[in-house]
Parts: C-alpha cells; sequence; structure tokens
C-alpha cells in the first residue's frame, strides 16, 4: 500500500520544518530533494564549474555519487562519502542548485535515488516536483507556500538564529529569483499537481499546518 505524501512549494515556504514533524508524528522517513540537488551543486562550485555550462555540468555528473543515510533521525547527504550537510545550505550553493537543477543530467541522477528510497519505505519527501513527476501516485500531495514577504521573513530569521549575517531585502530578492526560474524550467517546473492540496501558510502556525497534513493525510 502506496502511504508516501510529496509536498512541493517555492523557496522559504516551510517545507522541511513541517516535513520532518508530520513524518515524526507518523513515523515515515523524510527525504529532503532539495538538498541532493544542492550536494551536486557544491560539487560544480567545488570544481570551478559555471553554472550556465550545461555540458561540463553533465559530464561532471559522472564523477558524482549521491546516497543518504539517517543518523539520530536526521538525513544525512553524502557526496562522494562525504557528509556535506553543514556546507550546502549557503545562498551561493542554493542559487548554483537552481541554475543547475534544470538539467536532464542532474535530474535524472536524482530521479532514480528518489524513487527507489519511496518504494522500500513510507515516506514524507519534499521539493518541487515530487508530486507532478518524482511521486505522481503519491497517496497525499501538498503545495505549501507563503507570500513572499512571509517566506524571506521565515529565511532571514533562520539565518541570523545561525549568526549569519544577511538583508531581508536581498534575502526575498533571491527567493523570487529562484522560483521564477524553478517554475520556468523545461524539465519538472515547480507546479501545482492537479491533485494536490493547496495550504496557504502565511498566517498558519507550524503545529497547525502540520496537524492539518495528517488530517488530509490519514481521512
Ligand atoms: O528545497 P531547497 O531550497 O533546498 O532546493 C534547492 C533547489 O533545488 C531549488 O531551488 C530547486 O532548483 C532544486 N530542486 C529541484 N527539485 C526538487 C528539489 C529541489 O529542482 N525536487
Amino acid at each position: 500500500m502506496n502511504n508516501n505524501i510529496a509536498i512541493d512549494g517555492p523557496a522559504g515556504a516551510g517545507k522541511s520544518t513541517i516535513a520532518k514533524r508530520a513524518a515524526k508524528e507518523l513515523g515515515y522517513i523524510y527525504v529532503d530533494t532539495g538538498s541532493m540537488y544542492r550536494a551536486m551543486a557544491l560539487y560544480f562550485v567545488r570544481d570551478g564549474i559555471s553554472g550556465d555550462d550545461e555540458q561540463a555540468v553533465s559530464e561532471a555528473c559522472e564523477y558524482i555519487d549521491i546516497s543518504i543515510e539517517y543518523v539520530d533521525g536526521e538525513q544525512v547527504v553524502l557526496l562522494n562519502g562525504e557528509n556535506v550537510n553543514s556546507l550546502i545550505r549557503t545562498e551561493q550553493i542554493g542559487k548554483m542548485t537552481s541554475d543547475t537543477s534544470k538539467y536532464k543530467t542532474v535530474r535524472k541522477k536524482l530521479l532514480d535515488i528518489q524513487r527507489g528510497l519511496a518504494v522500500r519505505n513510507n515516506v514524507i519527501m519534499d521539493g518541487r516536483d515530487i508530486g507532478t513527476c518524482v511521486l505522481p501516485d503519491a497517496k497525499t500531495k501538498i503545495y505549501l507556500t507563503a507570500s513572499a514577504e512571509k517566506r524571506a521573513e521565515r529565511r532571514y530569521k533562520e539565518l541570523s538564529e545561525k549568526g549569519v549575517s544577511c538583508e531581508i531585502d536581498q534575502i526575498k530578492k533571491d527567493i523570487i529569483a529562484r522560483d521564477e526560474q524553478d517554475m520556468n524550467r523545461a524539465i519538472a517546473p515547480l507546479r501545482q499537481a492537479e491533485d494536490a492540496v493547496y495550504l496557504d501558510t502565511s498566517d498558519m502556525t507550524i503545529d497547525e499546518v502540520v496537524k492539518e497534513i495528517i488530517k488530509i493525510h490519514l481521512r
């Protein structure tokens, strides 16, 4: 029986926080697909490859192995065996990720891994194309969003708490640019699946969103 939950939505909508909590309550495995794309982007940055150079990016894919494991319930992304969790959350990597996740070779590399995880386990998987491409048969599909202002505010708070100096206006600009690119690419663009429930979390607390998703899933 397929009990999988697919959560898609734009940057900073709170997908990972929500999905992680819901996974814990349901006893499911949380799969953060964005971090897999981010780990690949880290490889391209380290290799000095330009995000515009599709050929170089595609060739580099041959040398990249991405896997995930769980340590104390937390997803750890391994890039050629190295735990890169602490290196992939920067805005620089976020931009490179969006620049390179539009390429066929990059997407193909991760699709099988993501589907394989959902065959073996009950998963809550979040990303941009989970309900539309990766898990079209997921039992529950959610399109999670919030206003650009709210999303920028949340990202600003998260970064500030980590001691990263940043400007809210710049964050908002980056988020909007990344969404534009993710929504308008040719392969697996970010969009709401026809059978997904639309949830605007601008005025909802984390607890309310988690409860709502679980209610939708179990009904
Ligand atoms: O969710 P997160 O912000 O970590 O995603 C980073 C980037 O990875 C997105 O902006 C998008 O370009 C890409 N991504 C994707 N497909 C997914 C998950 C993430 O293209 N399923």
